[in-house]
């Protein structure tokens, strides 16, 4: 019989028989919570600096026409 903990070394939370992840469902909802925060910052940033490449990129080529 083994028995599976939570990998989250702050958690350690005994997980149920049958479980099929490696974090208990408390974990994975802070994981999912803090993967989408990381992506709406990462698409934040990503706009951010594709509108600043877009304007740099336009700015040169305004520069080399002129
Ligand atoms: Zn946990």
């Amino acid at each position: 019989m083994e028995i599976r903990k939570c990998k989250n070394k702050k958690c350690q939370r005994t997980l149920p028989k049958g479980y099929k992840h490696n974090y208990c469902e408390n974990c994975r909802n802070e994981r999912i919570k803090q993967i989408k925060d990381a992506g709406k910052a990462i698409a934040g940033v990503a706009a951010f600096v594709g509108g600043t490449a877009l304007t740099i990129l336009t700015k040169g080529k305004f520069n080399t026409k002129e």
